[in-house]
């Protein structure tokens, strides 16, 4: 075969797709990476002593351990550690392509910037750091000074519980103002699931190393979906030839995705239909009495129907699902057979650790709150809760506290107004943000009640599932700053670009890798001197407060940053427990199974510390099982399939119909199915819209490395132009043939892509990428192809007002 430029790079991410993450892949990047020195498109590096600098990568929440080599000060390569638990030597494509994230000049802010052009233009002109501190600290002042501090807002899409997440958040609250959003995100959906069922706080937890029988709903385990580096060594694991025991994965997934096509089993249940389907394997386990009785009888609530203190009868989750739930019922909702409904719950209540686990895609975009509680109550019912193999329920980290500030009589005020986006009010008790409504907000009135927009690690005007309408309010709101490294399409449209370091640049932590069975605290160093003018945007909101001065300098005595982290860290020392290094021989989801008999292998603060900063590792690989007497932290204690806070908020105030529930009675209470796929077609829009990811398509905030374009197939970006996925059928039945340019329209807008005739698409759906249509940064992003999310109408998910992004209502023409 003749080895071309795209075909090599192909075989590297077909490396990482197919997974591999046995080492043989790796040893051929590497020795390739060698070979390939004399070819003209792979940049030679210059002659000079070769290093190793140690860190985690940190461009998604999965937190790989990662090794640079360096020639002299240059930065060559990034692979995988071996002395990291997350990603015992693996990494994605994305973690592979970071150095171009670093030295892509054309992608990158070098110094802090105002605006000169046309808002969108990416027109700036170079200021200095003290010019760009004085213009924002001014504008505080004055807001301050007017009482309108609530006109302040901040977008952040750091993973929560992240320092700077705290110190952005922190930031809010000493000025006054109460505005701090998130970008939606799957974390929102399992924290609220856990808080509704479990009362607990600590992130998602699945300890699927342990589980011999994997239940996915949607989740793309070879598409980047939980920590991937994590999640591809598994995989590597459950299909290894060497296995000690058999994993079945079972992906239930609408189109043949790499994950649903190298599981051992797909079943294709119809988009938007994975919580019918939990509650239907409910029925049959229940119906079947295959649940866990001993587990169900004492530790759970809302199970059988039940009388409450004031006399009145209750219906319980097991009538619920026994009446609504039949297989044939919820067959003629997911498009699935009865009998296969049945056969999926007697494999999965037979197993011996089954786990049912949620999160479309790479599960970067938040849940249906619903069906996330649905597939939780299908873990309990077979008693996998904090059970090897199962949910694990955790305590969050043991990180210190950041002291409160002492918020003077200005701030008090402003805290005291409501949040713009109506997150956490009687409308939406159970959400803490919500992006999707600030936007509506603000194009709801005549003056955008932002006046200044702070924008952290997100480019909310590029991934927001919201059909444009968060890049129409940015053009109402009189000033933006952007602490973004790059050129997106977000801080494209800032008055005010105040650079933040790449994450090779700067030191920043990684709490608790996402869906990681065991606590781990990570932190990152910097492997390479800053390149250019930008700084730590920690550094900067520290260097603000004490611009603006008052109240808002005393909340900030920091000197900088890393003192932050470290003040945090000293929780991790008083908790006794946790480890610095990890050597590689035991797994540590072996290790937590053996039991919690071992102690912290540091002695004093000070030599944590130093070991946390070089080798950017803290776990606990302890963990008690079984402990359900006090694990709930619900109002009953126990697991509730039938929410209490759910109703102790309707008792509060809380108008559900409101919040979109439209059943009556218990059933609001309960996890149940409140949007019909019936309802959402009409014959103007007949076709549903879905939205897919790809392991080598960044679809988030972090753009995607050029490199990555490369491998990509040409029925997935030709030139210019992305592809729509459709099955061969649903294309005949509009005359659209292979390759055929088509435009696809929603009630939101239209985009203009060509058809892909797949036969694994299902009939009567459209199948997008996401990841494409970026209108900034360089030649290699610029233009490629449509973004689906400029379709999705801003519908709100039932119970908890986040985005509905997956699924929305097109129709489909020859272009
Ligand atoms: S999976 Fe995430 S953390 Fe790991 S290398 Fe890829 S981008 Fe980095």
């Amino acid at each position: 075969m003749e080895i071309t430029r795209r075909n090599f790079i192909q075989f590297l991410v077909g490396g990482a797709v197919g997974l591999q993450l046995t080492p043989i892949p790796w040893k051929l990047t590497d020795d390739i990476a060698i070979w390939t020195q004399n070819w003209p498109w792979v940049p030679v590096p210059p002659t000079g002593a070769f290093s190793f600098e140690t860190s985690v990568c940190t461009l998604c929440p999965g937190g790989c351990g990662i090794k640079v080599r360096k020639v002299d000060d240059r930065a060559v390569k990034i692979e995988g550690r071996t002395d990291y638990p997350v990603n015992p030597g693996g990494i994605c494509p994305v973690g592979m392509g970071g150095l171009q994230l670093l030295y892509d000049k054309s992608i990158r802010f070098t110094g802090p910037m105002k605006r000169v052009g046309p808002r969108g233009a990416g027109e700036f002109t170079n200021i200095s750091w003290e010019e760009a501190l004085r213009i924002l600290s001014g504008r505080l002042s004055t807001l301050r000074k007017k009482g309108q501090v609530n006109a302040l807002a901040a977008v952040d899409g750091n993973t929560r519980g992240t320092t700077m997440s705290l110190m952005i958040e922190r930031s809010l609250r000493a000025v006054g103002s109460p505005n701090y959003l998130r970008t939606p995100h799957a974390e929102e959906t399992y924290e609220t699931s856990s808080r509704l069922m479990q009362g607990t706080e600590a992130p998602m937890a699945y300890d699927l190393e342990n589980a011999d029988y994997i239940l996915s709903f949607g989740c793309g385990l070879l598409e980047g979906w939980g920590a991937p580096g994590r999640v591809l060594n598994a995989w590597g694991m459950w299909h290894s030839e060497h296995k000690e025991r058999s994993t079945r994965i079972v992906q239930i997934d609408p189109r043949a995705s790499n994950t649903a096509s190298k599981a051992d089993q797909w079943v294709a249940a119809r988009p938007g239909t994975e919580g019918a389907l939990a509650l239907g394997i409910a029925h049959v386990i229940v119906r079947e009495g295959m649940y866990d009785r001993d587990f169900v009888d004492h530790y759970a609530f809302g199970f059988n129907d039940w009388r409450s203190g004031d006399g009145k009868s209750h219906t319980g989750f097991r009538t619920l699902v026994l009446k609504k739930y039949a297989p044939e019922k919820v067959a003629r909702i997911t498009g699935l057979k009865p009998g296969d409904i049945v056969a999926l719950a007697r494999d999965f209540a037979r197993a011996k650790s089954p786990v049912a686990i949620s999160g479309k895609g790479k599960g970067a975009l938040n849940g249906d709150l619903l069906e996330f509680m649905a597939i939780l109550g299908l873990n309990a019912l077979v008693g996998n809760i904090n059970r090897p193999g199962g949910v694990l329920v955790h305590e969050p980290l043991p990180l210190s506290p950041l002291p409160e500030p002492d918020m003077d009589a200005i701030a008090r005020a402003g805290l005291e107004k409501g949040r713009l986006d109506q997150a956490g009010s009687r409308r939406y008790p159970f959400s803490r943000s919500l992006l999707n409504r600030l936007s509506r907000t603000v194009l709801a009135e005549g003056e955008s009640p932002v006046d200044t927009l702070l924008v952290f690690s997100a480019n909310p005007a590029f991934t927001l599932p919201d059909g444009g309408a968060f890049r129409k309010a940015l053009a109402k709101i009189p000033f933006i700053v952007s602490f973004s490294p790059y050129r997106d399409e977000t801080a494209n449209m800032a008055d005010l670009v105040l650079p933040d370091h790449t994450y090779l640049e700067k030191t920043d932590d990684i709490a608790w890798p996402r869906g990681l069975q065991y606590p781990l605290y990570g932190l990152s160093r910097p492997v390479v001197d800053p390149l250019y003018q930008t700084r730590h945007t920690g550094d900067v909101l520290i260097r603000l407060a004490k611009s603006v001065g008052g109240s808002v300098a005393r909340a900030f005595p920091w000197e900088n940053f890393t003192s932050v982290l470290k003040d945090r860290a000293k929780g991790l020392f008083e908790s006794g427990r946790g480890r610095v290094h990890y050597d590689g021989s035991t797994p540590v989801w072996e290790e937590q199974r053996i039991g919690p008999d071992r102690t912290a292998d540091y002695k004093t603060f000070d030599e944590m510390w130093e070991k946390l900063l070089s080798g950017g590792l803290w776990y606990s690989p302890v963990h008690t099982y079984k402990n359900w007497e006090t694990i709930f932290k619900t109002p009953s204690g126990k697991f509730e399939f039938f929410s209490s806070a759910i109703e102790l908020a309707v008792r509060g105030g809380t108008d559900l119909k409101k919040a979109g529930i439209r059943v009556e009675g218990d059933e609001a209470f309960m996890p149940h199915v409140e949007i019909s796929q019936a309802k959402l077609k009409t014959s103007s829009y007949p076709l549903l819209m879905v939205p897919y990811e790809m392991i080598n398509l960044a679809s988030g905030w972090i753009p995607d490395p050029p490199f990555l374009k490369k491998t990509l197939f040409d029925t997935q970006l030709l030139k210019n132009d992305s592809f729509a996925e459709i099955h061969p059928k649903t294309a005949a039945e509009y005359h659209i043939r292979q390759g055929e340019r088509i435009v696809i329209e929603s009630p939101a807008g239209r985009v203009h892509v060509r058809a892909n005739l797949f036969e694994g698409a299902m009939p009567g759906y459209v199948f997008l990428p996401l990841g494409f249509g970026h209108t900034a940064y360089d030649e290699f992003l610029q233009g490629k192809g449509e973004n689906p999310n400029d379709l999705i109408a801003a519908g709100e998910d039932p119970l908890s007002g986040q985005p509905a992004w997956w699924q929305t209502p097109v129709r489909i023409a020859r272009a």
